[in-house]
């Protein structure tokens, strides 16, 4: 590796040349079943090609103009992820950090449109939001500040899952705004909350005339076998941010916004340069059709179940084991000490791409064009390597 590269990433020491669904080729010809995608990005697997064919269209024919001017493939994926998620409005940028960026800046305008001057958010304890100062500064977790000092003002932290903390802070704080939270908490350890969690916060909403933004980055575009993992519950957010899968790993983030929320920003407000691309947009169009062509979101449910079950059968028993949870293909495995070791021992010794959060939670996020038989492919080698781990 290049010592010209900054040490901001702890890689691991492979190189992948190629991919094909659910593999991916080392450089020495090793193929690896890949149960991450890229951290929840290749949902399509790797080198699909209709997506393949669309890029290449798209790249001979238009990859930048510039949002001084219209750009039809922008609008069109305005109008298709609108129709989606029942939101008014899309702003598009290049990163999940971004696309909160942009809530955080439209919460601010809300509350100074309210006539309130120093709007807060509430955020969570173990949230992430991404890495820029402000989503820093939202993100839920001491490691991913420390050193960043100053942080960024106008955040309220709660326990995630905690409806009472929610009220207690509404009936203390009249400068609240919003609420920015993860319906299913990824990088913090696949935290499902309880099922009326959401609801519950959409009426807390409702009554102080909050924002509920909902990060999706992570959960959203088929995750978890809705198209938004909000559309289990009966609900509908204000402000929803989306990145991770929605451009199958061409770098696509949205900010989709509906009722006041979606006017918030005009002209000279919010911008970016590359944001919404013709490029990026044909890899997002193309990544919602394959998505709703093939029944990706039956088979996100479908899988998931059966992952889940193959791994609860062949690891019960298994004294370490705490808890098998998630939804769709957003799966995690925690165990009772920390297991950061089994990312390398998947690696080496089973073929297999994982990864571990919050020190003890095996996390798992296949692509969704995984099949029956790659999934119990992956339950062998895991469950395996879990039991020679706890042994
Ligand atoms: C990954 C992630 C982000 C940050 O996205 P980037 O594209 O890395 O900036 C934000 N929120 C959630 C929930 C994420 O999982």
């Amino acid at each position: 590796m290049s010592d010209h590269l900054m040490q901001t990433y702890a890689r691991q020491p492979i190189a992948f040349t190629h991919g094909e669904g659910a593999w991916l080729v080392a450089e020495d010809g090793q193929r690896y079943l890949d149960a991450l995608a890229g951290i929840a990005v290749n949902g399509l697997g790797h080198a699909h090609p209709r997506l393949t064919r669309a890029l290449c269209e798209q790249a001979g024919r238009l990859i930048h103009t510039s949002n001084l001017y219209e750009i039809r493939e922008q609008s069109e994926l305005a109008d298709r992820l609108c129709a989606l998620a029942g939101m008014d409005r899309a702003f598009f940028c290049n990163s999940g950090a971004e696309a909160n960026e942009a809530a955080i800046k439209l919460a601010r305008l809300y509350g100074h449109s309210k006539g309130i001057d120093t709007p807060a958010i509430i955020v969570m304890e173990k949230s992430f939001h991404g890495r820029t100062l402000a989503t820093l500064t939202a993100t839920g977790n001491r490691k991913v500040q420390a050193g960043f000092e100053p942080l960024v003002q106008g955040f309220l932290r709660v326990p995630f899952d905690d409806v009472s903390a929610v009220e207690q802070v509404a009936a203390h704080n009249k400068s609240v705004v919003a609420i920015l939270v993860e319906p299913i908490q990824g990088e913090g350890g696949v935290h499902v909350p309880n099922p009326g969690y959401l609801r519950e916060l959409r009426r807390i909403c409702d009554q102080h005339g909050w924002l509920l933004m909902l990060d999706e980055v992570q959960t959203g575009i088929a995750r978890t076998g809705q198209w938004f993992a909000f559309q289990h519950s009966d609900i509908q957010p204000d402000v929803l941010s989306l990145a991770k899968g929605l451009g199958s790993g061409v770098p696509v983030g949205a900010l989709l916004a509906r009722g006041v929320a979606a006017e918030m920003f005009t002209p000279g407000k919010h911008g970016t340069t590359f944001g919404g691309n013709p490029l990026a947009c044909r890899a997002a169009l193309t990544t919602l059709e394959v998505m709703a062509s093939d029944h990706l979101l039956a088979r996100a449910t479908a899988l998931g179940e059966r992952i889940k079950d193959g791994l609860r059968t062949a690891l019960s028993g298994v004294v370490g084991v705490r808890d098998i949870r998630g939804q769709g293909l957003m799966i995690g495995i925690e165990l009772d000490r920390p297991c950061a070791d089994l990312v390398a021992s998947a690696r080496d010794q089973e073929q297999l791409i994982i990864n571990v959060t919050a020190d003890s939670v095996i996390r798992l996020l296949p692509p969704l064009i995984l099949s029956d038989a790659e999934a119990d492919v992956l339950v062998e080698r895991l469950a395996r390597l879990i039991r020679a781990f706890l042994a």
